[in-house]
């Protein structure tokens, strides 16, 4: 069975000590199996406490990043790999096995052209050694390809598969994401079957990040994909209720949204479940 989670931005705006443990108790009393938690500042991250903190709301968690702009990986490999060989060891600190996200570039940073094939070769070359690195650690990456808005280096799923194919590392698997599907892919269920088994997370996200299941992505095709290829990874409610400056900027989230966290966990969740269920997942 696939598990429940949700990304720890829909409660708070920043990970501190103090709002990481309010996200955790939130996800706990939600009733989710994980929560997703933003290494984006690796280096301030208080991973006993953090640690404390999931066990005592009985939840897992999963961790995410997008690299700083400063170690965007075409630019600075050696920095990317250092960068994330520190989410790596606060990942395992905390006990969780899977770090996914941006690993590969910074949210926002564009050069106006195409990826050239020595960025994505150096992208390939530094993600094999960040993927040795999370093997010593027992750890899966997850990379997610993102829509061109906000990259220009991996946009589909396809794009993906083919880095990961370059990578060439089993503990790589692809970070799907139906927003970003919603731009890129010509469609849901295709994209997912491709995938297959090298699925390793989805972000369930609305076509305007808002509640599932009331805006544009289209669910059924996304949940029939995830039956086909039998997925049993984190079904993951990435919405932001609680805008950070940072993400407000590398997301263009410029309005308030609507809705609640409460509401967007309760509703969103429920949502996902009843089509999991649908299609036998759940
Ligand atoms: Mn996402």
């Amino acid at each position: 069975m696939p598990t429940f989670g949700a990304h720890a931005f829909i409660w708070i705006g920043d990970w501190t000590s103090d709002s990481g443990g309010t996200a955790i108790a939130a996800a706990g009393r939600a009733g989710l199996d994980l929560i997703e938690i933003p290494l984006l500042r690796p280096e301030r991250f208080d991973a006993a406490l953090t640690k404390r903190q999931l066990d005592d709301a009985g939840v897992r968690a999963i961790c995410s990043l997008g690299l700083p702009r400063e170690v965007h990986m075409p630019i600075n490999p050696a920095g990317a790999r250092d960068f994330l060989r520190l989410a790596l060891d606060q990942t395992a600190a905390i006990g969780s096995t899977f770090l996914g996200g941006v690993l590969f570039g910074h949210l926002g940073y564009l050069t106006g052209a195409s990826p050239t094939p020595r960025e994505r070769d150096i992208c390939a070359r530094t993600l094999a050694g960040v993927a040795s690195d999370a093997k010593e650690r027992g750890i899966t990456l997850g990379l997610e390809p993102v829509n061109r808005y906000e990259t220009y280096l991996y946009n589909t799923v396809g794009d993906v598969l083919d880095l990961i194919d370059a990578i060439g590392a089993d503990n790589v698997t692809v970070h799907a994401d139906t927003y970003h599907m919603n731009i890129e892919e010509a469609g849901f269920r295709a994209a997912i079957e491709a995938a297959g088994e090298r699925l390793g997370c989805i972000h369930c996200s609305e076509s305007d990040r808002g509640v599932p299941g009331q805006g544009n992505v289209h669910w059924e095709q996304t949940f029939a994909g995830l039956a086909a290829i039998g997925y049993q990874g984190p079904l993951v409610l990435e919405s932001f209720a609680a805008v950070n400056p940072d993400l407000a900027g590398a997301t263009c989230m410029w309005r308030t949204p609507s809705y609640s966290s409460d509401q967007l966990v309760q509703e969103g969740v429920a949502f996902l479940r009843e089509q999991a269920t649908a299609v036998g997942l759940a």
